[in-house]
């Protein structure tokens, strides 16, 4: 067996979903929306099933999704895109996975910034490349040039960035992605960027792409989710983005991974992102408002909320609480004894783990944030 992957835990997020339903508790944890997504998406999906578009379509996806993600991106980002420089993924794990396996040569080095998501890791080693992690630590998790430079080599060949960023819900500045180019051009290196939650940000905010930043439009990769976009997470529809001679690697990890992505999300997907903008911001609009009705009630209950800015996720900061508590120790005592399940941020961490950190979803109905919180006042009154 692999060492890499005989070595592993089970994902943080199956692990507590488990403990949740185990528990009977309301799952804060694993990042999903209660609401079943957009109905007339979700018709597109079912009838282009009905019409029969069931059989292998096109390895770099759709036509129709290629031209709708071009005009999406240049309503929504500025991007300048060719169709055929968007390619169809079963999700934007797949899409990453792709990525570095197209992109890492054994020993090369790769920047990754903690706290990082699960996956990327592992998939990162299994590509051959030595890892170089960088540090964000709370309550900013800035990214400066101290961090960078602590991660960064000559010998960078790819970098993986995620923004806007889980866990912890940060939008990076644009002086920072300013920085993060600088040291990506010094090192001549690739930029991997997962934007998954590029629709998810708040406060007025305007995502800002890799491929916008100067000098990385023919150097970067841009990751995006239709699961993220629509709110339907079990899709699995991911979308790569890339000038075209990196795309010419990125598709042949693609071909031979998943080939192709079902032709009837595809198709539900193109007609999605042409949707009117206006859903796109009541959509953000509605996260917003979760946002702050978890954050008001996990404040008036004596928890810290660190800003959130952006994705579906708010963190408490437990040193406010109690600076002996370890954010493993209280998860696992909220899902058993108090029927809330969330993630600790240490899972985040491969090393050297910030271990007073707790992460909450709030793409949830009222009804059930308002559980949640219920159930967390006794969490007060045992304190
Ligand atoms: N992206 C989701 C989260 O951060 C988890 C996805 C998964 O369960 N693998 O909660």
């Amino acid at each position: 067996m692999n060492s890499i992957f005989a070595g592993l835990p089970t994902t943080v997020f199956e692990t507590m979903s488990q403990l949740a339903r185990q528990h009977d508790a309301v799952n804060l944890g694993q990042g999903f929306p209660d609401d079943p997504g957009p109905r007339d998406v979700r018709e597109k999906a079912a009838q282009a099933v009905l019409d029969g578009w069931n059989q292998y379509p096109p390895m770099m996806g759709v036509p129709e999704l290629r031209q709708a993600a071009a005009a999406h991106y240049r309503h929504w980002q500025g991007l300048d895109l060719d169709p055929g420089e968007i390619m169809v993924t079963s999700g934007a794990t797949e899409a990453i996975a792709g990525a570095l396996l197209a992109l890492i040569e054994p020993g090369d080095e790769v920047v990754l910034f903690q706290p990082l998501y699960d996956a990327y890791l592992p998939l990162v080693e299994r590509a051959g490349g030595v890892p170089r992690l960088a540090r964000l630590t709370p309550p900013h998790w800035r990214l400066t040039e101290e961090v960078l430079a602590s991660a960064f080599t000559p010998k960078t060949r790819v970098v993986l960035f995620n923004n806007p960023h889980n866990p912890t819900g940060r939008v990076f500045e644009r002086e920072e992605l300013d920085l993060l180019a600088e040291f990506c051009r010094r090192s001549d290196a690739v930029l991997v960027a997962d934007e998954v939650w590029e629709h998810v940000v708040f406060d007025g905010r305007r995502h800002v792409s890799v491929l916008s930043l100067p000098g990385l439009r023919e150097r970067s990769v841009k990751i995006a989710s239709a699961g993220k976009i629509f709110g339907m997470t079990g899709w699995k529809v991911g979308m790569v983005c890339a000038a075209p001679e990196l795309m010419k690697s990125l598709s042949k990890a693609h071909q031979f991974l998943t080939f192709t992505t079902p032709p009837s999300l595809q198709h539900a997907v193109a007609y999605g992102l042409g949707k009117d903008p206006a859903w796109f911001e009541d959509t953000r609009a509605g996260l917003q408002r979760s946002r702050d009705r978890l954050a008001d009630g996990l404040a008036a209950l004596g928890l810290t909320p660190l800003p959130s800015a952006g994705t579906y996720f708010l963190n408490v900061d437990l040193t406010a609480l109690d600076p002996r508590l370890d954010d493993e120790a209280f998860c696992r005592d909220m899902v058993e004894r108090h029927g809330v399940a969330a993630i600790p941020v240490s899972a985040f961490y491969a090393r050297d783990a910030v271990r007073s950190v707790v992460r909450f979803c709030f793409a949830k109905t009222d009804a059930t944030l308002d559980a949640a919180l219920g159930r967390l006042e006794r969490l007060r009154q045992a304190a």
